[in-house]
Formats: C-alpha cells, sequence, structure tokens
C-alpha cells in the first residue's frame, strides 16, 4: 500500500489535473477583469493559497507552469513585445513572487493548527489573518516583479495595488476553503487535513436549502439592480444584505456547502458587477465578498460551538462512574419538580438510599468492585423506576430518587422492590449488595434541602434499626 502511494506520487497527471484547474479558475478571474491586472475577485489566488496548505511544494511545478503560460498570454493580449526567453522568466519571476507568499502563510497555518487541533474558532480566526497579510505580500511581491520585468508600467502600481490586494484576498477568503477541501481527493498523503479542523460532514445540503439559495439569488439580483437603476454608490452597499441568507447558511448547513456558496456567490458577484456595469463601485463589491466571507466562516464555528456545549452540558449533567445524574444536575430538576408540585397541589417523595457497609466492600475486595457495587446497584434501582422519576448521585455510595406523582406508602414500596433485586447482584462470591433507604414526603414550604434533611433522617433509622430496609419520616 505504501509503495502504490509512494508510486502515484510519482506520477504526473495530478500536477497536470492542478496545471488545468489553475488555468481553468485563472480564466474565470479573468472573465470578471475591469481593468488590466484587477479583478473584482482573483480566485487563483485561493488556488495557490489551498495547494500550498494541502499538496505543499509538490504544487509548485503545476502553478510555476502555469504562471509561465498565462505571462505568454497575457504579452500576446497586452501586445507585449518581449523575446520568449524573456517572458518565461517573467513568468517564472511573476509564479515564484505569487506562490510564495501563500507558502509561508499554509507554513504557518500549519503550525498553528498542529498546536491547538479542533479549535474551530481560532482556524477561522488565524485563517482571515493570514488571508489579509499573505495577499498584501503576494500584492507587493507580484506588482515588484511586474515592474521589474517590464510587463507593468511603474506609474500604474499607485492605481493598482489596493484593488489588486482586495481582490486576491477576496479569492482567497472565497475560494482556498472549498479548494483545500477538494485537493485532499487530488493528492494522496495530503499535508493538511482540513476535515479534522472543520468536520468531515456529508456533503449533501439538506432540505431547505431551496430555500436559503433562493433568497441569495433574489437578494443579489435586487442588490444589483437597484444599484444599476438608481446609479448611486449609496446603493451598491446593498450587497451587504447578503451576510444574511451566508450566516443563515453557514449556522445551518454543511461546512462545504457553506464554502461552495459562498465560491459561487462570490463568482456571481463578480459577473455582475461586470454584465450591470457597476465598475465604478468595484470596490464596494470586493469588500462585500470579503466580508460575507469573513461572516460566514465565523458562522461555521456556531454549530461546533453548540455542538461542544451540548456535549460538555451532558457531561456535567451525568455522573461519568454509574450514568446517573449529576448531583448538581439532581439538585436543579428537583427544584423545578418541588416548585411544580407545590403550584400543583400534587405529591412528590424523596427516596434516599446508602449502601450498606460499603468501606468494607472496598477494604474486602478493592476499588473496583466497590465501582461495580455502586454501577449495578444504580442500574437495578433504576429498573424500578419510571420514566418521570430521576436517580442521582448525591455523593459517594449515597444517592437520591425524585418521585413526582407518589404517594409515600407506594415509594416504600419501591424501595423494598430494590431491597430484593439488590440481593441479586452477584459480582464475586460471598459478596451481598444492599442497602438501606429513607423516604420522606413533600409538605408545603419545602425546598430541596428540607426535603432531603427529613429523607435522611429517616435513612439514618433504617441503618440504626439493622440496614437493608426502608424507613420513611
Ligand atoms: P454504612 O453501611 O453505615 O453506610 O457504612 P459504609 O461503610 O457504607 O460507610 P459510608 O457510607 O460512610 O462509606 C462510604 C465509603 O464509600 C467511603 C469511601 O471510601 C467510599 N467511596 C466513595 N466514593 C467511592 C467511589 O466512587 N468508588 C468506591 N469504590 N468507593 C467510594
Ligand atoms: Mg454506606
Amino acid at each position: 500500500m505504501q509503495l502504490l502511494n509512494k508510486l502515484s506520487m510519482l506520477l504526473p497527471w495530478r500536477s497536470a489535473l492542478l496545471l488545468f484547474l489553475w488555468l481553468g479558475v485563472w480564466a474565470l478571474g479573468l472573465l470578471v477583469e475591469y481593468a488590466p491586472h484587477a479583478s473584482v475577485w482573483f480566485p487563483v489566488a485561493g488556488l495557490t493559497c489551498a495547494a500550498m496548505l494541502v499538496v505543499g511544494v509538490r504544487a509548485v511545478p503545476a502553478i510555476l507552469i502555469a504562471a509561465v503560460i498565462i505571462t505568454f498570454w497575457t504579452a500576446v493580449q497586452y501586445d507585449i513585445d518581449m523575446s520568449n526567453r524573456q517572458l518565461t522568466e517573467a513568468g517564472l519571476l511573476f509564479g515564484l513572487a505569487h506562490i510564495f507568499p501563500y507558502y509561508l502563510g499554509a507554513v504557518t497555518l500549519r503550525k498553528l493548527t498542529a498546536v491547538s487541533k479542533y479549535n474551530l474558532p481560532l482556524f477561522v480566526v488565524s485563517f482571515l489573518v493570514l488571508a489579509v497579510g499573505c495577499s498584501l505580500l503576494a500584492t507587493a511581491a507580484v506588482l515588484s516583479s511586474l515592474v521589474f520585468t517590464g510587463l507593468m508600467p511603474a506609474a500604474d502600481v499607485s492605481s493598482t495595488w489596493l484593488p489588486f490586494w482586495i481582490g486576491d484576498m477576496a479569492g482567497v477568503v472565497v475560494i482556498a476553503p472549498m479548494f483545500a477541501s477538494i485537493l485532499l481527493y487530488m493528492f494522496p498523503q495530503t499535508k493538511f487535513n482540513i476535515h479534522s479542523v472543520i468536520g468531515s460532514h456529508s456533503k449533501l445540503p439538506s432540505n431547505q436549502f431551496k430555500y436559503k439559495s433562493g433568497l441569495t439569488i433574489v437578494m443579489l439580483i435586487l442588490a444589483m439592480v437597484i444599484a444599476w437603476y438608481s446609479d448611486s454608490s449609496e446603493s451598491a452597499f446593498a450587497i451587504f444584505f447578503l451576510v444574511i441568507p451566508h450566516m443563515w447558511i453557514a449556522c445551518t448547513e454543511t461546512p462545504f456547502i457553506t464554502v461552495l456558496s459562498l465560491a459561487l456567490t462570490s463568482f456571481m458577484i463578480a459577473l455582475l458587477v461586470n454584465l450591470f456595469g457597476l465598475m465604478d463601485n468595484v470596490m464596494v463589491y470586493q469588500f462585500a465578498i470579503n466580508v460575507i466571507a469573513a461572516n460566514a466562516l465565523f458562522g461555521l464555528t456556531v454549530p461546533a460551538l453548540m455542538a461542544s456545549n451540548n456535549q460538555l452540558r451532558m457531561v456535567a449533567a451525568t455522573d461519568t462512574l454509574t450514568q446517573v445524574a449529576s448531583r448538581s444536575y439532581l439538585q436543579q430538576r428537583a427544584d423545578l419538580e418541588i416548585r411544580r408540585s407545590l403550584q400543583q397541589n400534587e405529591p412528590l417523595c424523596f427516596m434516599v438510599f446508602d449502601i450498606d457497609h460499603f468501606k468494607q466492600i472496598n477494604d474486602q475486595y478493592g476499588h473496583s468492585v466497590g465501582d461495580e457495587v455502586l454501577r449495578q446497584a444504580c442500574q437495578h434501582a433504576q429498573q424500578m423506576l419510571r420514566p418521570a422519576d430521576l436517580i442521582g448521585r448525591y455523593g459517594g455510595d449515597e444517592f437520591v430518587v425524585v418521585l413526582p406523582n407518589t404517594a409515600k406508602e407506594a415509594v416504600v414500596a419501591i424501595g423494598n422492590r430494590i431491597i430484593e433485586s439488590l440481593l441479586q447482584i452477584e459480582i464475586t462470591k460471598q459478596l451481598t449488595v444492599s442497602a438501606s433507604f429513607g423516604v420522606a414526603a413533600l409538605q408545603q414550604g419545602d425546598n430541596f434541602h428540607s426535603l432531603f434533611e427529613r429523607a435522611d433522617a429517616a435513612l439514618y433509622r433504617a441503618k440504626q434499626q439493622g440496614r437493608s430496609q426502608v424507613a420513611w419520616h
């Protein structure tokens, strides 16, 4: 298997595929170029960034060759008179200037992720900060290389650098996450698995996705028509409303659907800006793409945070050893039940039980047998209870059962049935498990503490009277 992987790494077809992909994505950017070297967005920046992150230096030859090819194309397009050798050198220099900043960013992001795995919010912040920095560095490096090789007049730099930078940044923020996911399937032994950070969820959209994408398309077209019809720079800002459907998508769909939607929306924005002739306000649209994408990427963290919150709540509510309710959860739920029963004048009982001679069991058979006694005692007790009853560990070998809508006599009978059941526990030979029970019924003016005290006092009497029995207050 390893040999197969090594062999497939040497095969050039993956690099060729990357080269064609890069040229195809570059052509998409060209489709929406509104001035020489300035597009609404520059999607190949995102592909290069993703390739550096996922594939690493193995992707460099393909991107360098692509850079030389587009340099030849540009020379023809802008009627630049340079020899083939000069164009090749200019293309290589452009390629290196374009690749190196994203290589640096990718190495940094990989290092940061290795330190704080699974921390999605930190990953998103780091990615956005690096996207800003790397695209600025790439802008400086590429413009210098273009001027140095004579492909661009130095006088054009001051008017080009800002749209160039924001366009590159939009390409990175919008396209890189999607390609980071796609390149994983193209290359074996990748350097970075984005799914380890954002989770490898299904790639399918939910049933409601049609409404979300419909809303996106309607808002997008409306924003463009308003900007075109009113012809004012203020109306161009309507495009920022697209933050709303994209946050909706990010919080309710899988990460892949979110990054795919971002890529499609930004492409549509770039295309419609060209179609409607909204170039005067192109910077507004460039910033909008960045802001919508940055918001949506933060939105991705919401379901992850909610899931870990739920998990924490579950952990805090459950006793790890016995899997019954924890003391704090028991108290919370019991308080609610007490208030509800008092309000509705319904009966409620507390039953407190404690394993008999548990210290002796620990001393004689060891702590792991003691733990098993606690686990099995809880299981046996649980089997005698109804779904509405709640059992929780008060501490050590003492447990509390809250029984709503139950009269004291019925609870005493339940306690006796649990005693019978505990006697069936067989963990090791000669070990019989028993427990003593105290029962108290809710009275006017009671709270958790007062009701527990009475049940505990009854338990004390059960112990005094010889254990393995139920006493009540
Ligand atoms: P009594 O019949 O009067 O209840 O006597 P007892 O020996 O059971 O006395 P007590 O209830 O005070 O003993 C509690 C013991 O439970 C003391 C402590 O070492 C042990 N214990 C508390 N938590 C755990 C646990 O999680 N696992 C185990 N194995 N033992 C525990
Ligand atoms: Mg005990």
